[in-house]
């Protein structure tokens, strides 16, 4: 039996939290989190609290019955799930800070460790597949599939990034073996835009600027483009992927206005690299090829200061050459 079977079996109430602006890993995690515990302890009041997630998701199974507003009252354990620090826990924190018992399930290379108990594998493609080695077959099935299938895919990049290993591959086979939907999954949630994420993709495209002689290139959307265009920051998935993929880019920066003069800021790395600890630098964090943070100040400054960061990591790597 694992720890977090152990903590579940002994727990009358359980909360699962995941990260704030969820993506599919950890919808995907949360929700698989969710009906395994109601599977195992029945009996149990169990919760899943997320909040501002995307509706294309509503096909798992536990969606309709997701918390958006946190209550006061305790629970005797808090699971949380793809999150690496307190903070981006946002206001469902109050739960870990409340909750008898807390265990994390995560994959990043920044996670702090501020659970009692932490299963994290930075190595790992997703809390999916992490959380998938944490709990017993017998309780699985299609609709738990469906969930950790939908995390790994989306981690992955649909089994593109550098973090998908063998052993991902041999999970992915395994759930699809539980008669999963899979072609449908990848389709309605990774590949599918509404016309106006696609009108927003292409404008962050065109206005995108490379710099540093096309190793890096960076865009920005402000409020007042996700006004016009109607869109909110869940809208906006995918823009870094593909500045990444451009020719010749070594490091991407995706930035999207979230105040006047702070932006949330997403890095993406092929080989060299480290966005992990760029981003921890500024107070965010993730993983080696994916990670992002939050920042203050003019878009000039912002990539400024992120392209010192770069440089200088570009520049260690060509003198070891
Ligand atoms: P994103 O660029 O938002 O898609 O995030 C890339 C990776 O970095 C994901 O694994 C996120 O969970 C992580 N990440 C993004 N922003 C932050 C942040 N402010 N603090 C910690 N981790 C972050
Ligand atoms: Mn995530
Ligand atoms: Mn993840």
């Amino acid at each position: 039996m694992t720890k977090l079977e152990q903590m579940l079996d002994e727990a009358g109430s359980v909360v699962i939290l995941g990260h704030v602006n969820p993506d599919g890993d950890c919808m995907g995690s949360c929700l698989a989190m969710y009906r395994y515990a109601k599977k195992r302890k029945p009996e149990a009041r169990i919760w899943v609290c997320l909040k501002n997630f995307p509706e294309k998701f509503s096909y798992m199974d536990g969606f309709e019955e997701i918390k958006e507003d946190a209550g006061s009252q305790p629970f005797d354990l808090c699971i949380c799930l793809d999150c690496s620090d307190k903070e981006r826990l946002g206001e469902f924190a109050v739960y870990l800070e409340s909750a008898k018992k807390s265990i994390c399930v995560d994959h990043h290379v920044t996670n702090t460790g501020y659970a009692q108990e932490n299963v994290v594998a930075p190595g790992a493609s997703s809390t999916a597949e992490v959380l998938y080695g944490q709990l017993s077959e017998e309780f699985l099935d299609r609709e738990i599939a469906e969930c950790l299938y939908t995390g790994i895919v989306h981690d992955t990049g649909v089994f593109r990034y550098s973090s998908t290993t063998v052993k991902t591959m041999e999970i992915a086979g395994k759930l699809m073996d539980m008669g999963i939907d899979f072609t449908k999954i990848v389709d309605s949630t990774f590949f599918k835009k509404t016309y106006l994420q696609s009108q927003i993709l292409g404008r962050a495209l065109m206005e995108s600027i490379r710099f540093m002689d096309g190793k890096c290139i960076f865009t920005v959307v402000k409020s007042q483009d996700m006004e016009f265009y109607g869109v909110e920051p869940k809208d906006l998935d995918g823009i870094v992927d593909h500045l990444r993929t451009i020719d010749g880019v070594e490091c991407a920066i995706f930035m999207y206005e979230i105040d006047t003069h702070v932006y949330k800021v997403s890095m993406r790395s092929n080989y060299v690299v480290d966005v992990s600890t760029i981003a921890a630098y500024f107070g965010g964090g993730g993983h080696v090829r994916a990670a992002g943070c939050t920042m203050s100040g003019s878009i000039h400054d912002v990539v400024n200061n992120l392209s010192g960061h770069i440089e200088k990591q570009l520049l260690a790597e060509n003198a070891d050459d």
